[in-house]
């Protein structure tokens, strides 16, 4: 009931699209007449949850932000979502998000933009001198799981799911100073998650503390039978030790990583927590990944290709939107997509047919592919050379300004923002981003760690350890 509540103080943020009141009141009765009974079904039994709305719910609506899906309700739920609910936790909503997570600052949904919490908060509103923050002031999320990171980051909801396929978890994590984690690819099952990239797109944990993520990713890992890309889970992951030994660690610190842009603050944050592990007695050193550059270029190749792909199921005849147009079904299909997608949506369609065309293929798509072999094996090389762990910042500066944001032209700064983010999506590997420090204009900063596949047990170790 409280976190309903806070919902509703909270609105102004625009973090959610549908709150399920009804059904979360219900589920929240039954969990608490087992907890009274003294038989809860495990530790999620009764925790409120939020989901993005790009991942299936039974019988509410899962719209991915967009007008296409706008009044779509699933007949099934993901398979991510029904572990939870397995467990007794209580669904709260459904999160705001981009369209169909196109983009990385959640102001690209039909539903509007998402607005940070911390816009409001006492740090920031010093900063700016406002005593609330001004409508031109407020900050965004990040994206394009915002509303999942908003909504832990407002106390209304103890855990959220969102989904990464270049970032979209950590980005907004960092940015509205709460735990995000991107598990290695195959290890969650993508089951009723709406596909963006399939070949990357992994289901995201977003927590307060870097032990909630723990347990979450402790439950929801494992097969699926209806993922064909999923994998068994390495161990059982309950607790994360608490005395890590850090002087057995290895962080290797990617020069590559200095990129434009990177704002002084982030910089000395990084640094601050590079020196924290030396003076442990870790070994930090400086690595290379020389690929890091291609990475941008390659994941949007192969981004639109996929996007072509898997964007054709929406044609107006099954379900979702369908246009009024009906002089011939060629006009129908056209006008559907039209008036149904974002011209974001509609723009990496195209270029991803493009990228796709006979003549077009090997020079692009298969290129790309060669490429994110490339990039793979320079994580592959590191992690050989026995680093043990990256430590890097996640987004280049704190969080912008809607009206700063949206301002210049949003594609290209949205593929910038993912420069420390996309190269793991690439290789499929695990990162955890964590909450280190206030700016000095009052917003969080977050860094990653990023480790070899399927070590996300350690990961999530080392990044307990820094908390
Ligand atoms: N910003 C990237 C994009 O727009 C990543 C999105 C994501 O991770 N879902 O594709």
């Amino acid at each position: 009931r409280r976190c309903l509540n806070r919902i509703k103080k909270t609105q102004h943020l625009n973090a959610y699209i549908s709150v399920t009141e009804e059904l979360a009141l219900k589920q929240a009765e039954e969990a608490e007449s087992r907890l009274l009974q003294g038989a809860p079904r495990g530790p999620l039994d009764g925790i409120p949850f939020a989901v993005k709305d790009n991942f299936c719910t039974r019988n509410i609506r899962t719209t991915c932000a967009s007008r296409m899906l706008r009044d779509y309700a699933p007949p099934y739920n993901a398979t991510v979502v029904q572990k939870l609910l397995d467990q007794g936790a209580v669904l709260v909503g459904k999160t705001n998000m981009d369209e169909f997570a196109m983009g990385s600052g959640s102001t690209d949904g039909v539903f509007g933009p998402v607005r940070n919490p911390w816009s409001y908060a006492a740090p920031y509103r010093e900063h700016t001198g406002a005593a609330t923050a001004a409508d031109s002031e407020w900050v965004i999320t990040g994206g394009s799981s915002g509303g999942s990171a908003a909504a832990v980051a407002s106390l209304t909801s103890y855990l959220a799911l969102g989904s990464d396929t270049g970032g979209s978890t950590r980005n907004p994590g960092a940015l509205c100073g709460v735990v995000a984690l991107k598990p290695t690819y195959g290890l969650l099952s993508r089951h009723g998650l709406i596909p963006l990239v399939n070949s990357m797109d992994v289901p995201g944990i977003l927590t307060r503390s870097v032990c909630d993520a723990a347990m979450v990713l402790g439950i929801l890992q494992g097969l699926d039978i209806r993922d064909s890309t999923t994998i068994p889970a390495p161990a059982p992951l309950t607790e994360l030790p608490e005395d890590l030994d850090v002087k057995n660690l290895f962080i290797g610190i990617p020069k590559e990583y200095h990129a434009p842009g990177l704002s002084e603050e982030t910089v000395a944050q990084w640094s601050y927590v590079a020196d924290m592990f030396e003076r442990a007695g870790a070994r930090v050193e400086q690595v290379s990944l020389p690929h890091t550059q291609y990475s941008i270029v390659c994941y949007h190749v192969l981004c639109c290709a996929e996007v072509a792909s898997n964007m054709a199921r929406f044609d107006g005849l099954e379900y979702g939107h369908r246009s009024d147009v009906d002089s011939s079904t060629e006009a129908m299909y056209a006008s559907t997509r039209h008036e149904g997608f974002n011209d974001v949506v509609r723009g990496r369609i195209l270029s991803g047919n493009y990228f796709l065309l006979k003549q077009n293929y090997q020079h692009y798509f298969v290129k790309a592919q060669k490429v994110r072999r490339l990039i793979a094996d320079d994580f592959k090389r590191v992690f050989g050379s026995g680093v043990d762990l990256l430590l890097t910042p996640t987004t280049l500066t704190d969080a912008a300004r809607y009206s700063d944001f949206t301002q210049e032209d949003n594609r290209t700064r949205s593929a910038q923002e993912d420069v420390f983010t996309q190269p793991v999506n690439v290789a499929g590997l695990p990162a955890v981003s964590l909450p280190t420090a206030l700016s000095r204009r009052g917003l969080p900063i977050g860094l990653q760690l990023i480790g070899p596949a399927l070590q996300d047990k350690k990961l999530l170790s080392a990044a307990q350890w820094i908390e």
